[in-house]
């Protein structure tokens, strides 16, 4: 088993899963959150950044 995260905007709910990355930001499927950088912005509300990301309890 696979042992991806997710991470949620606690501003808008946006979901970053690693399995599905972010492709239309330049993230392929699979890239570790570690990977993405640390002023990344939610790509939906543009509010928060990575660092605000909360984990998701699967
Ligand atoms: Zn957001």
């Amino acid at each position: 088993m696979s042992e991806t995260m997710r991470y949620r905007c606690p501003n808008c709910d946006h979901v970053y899963d690693e399995d599905k990355g972010e492709p239309h930001e330049g993230f392929p499927p699979g890239t570790a959150w570690s990977l993405i950088p640390d002023d990344w912005s939610c790509p939906s509300c543009a509010v928060r950044d990575k660092v605000d990301f909360e984990v998701l309890e699967n």
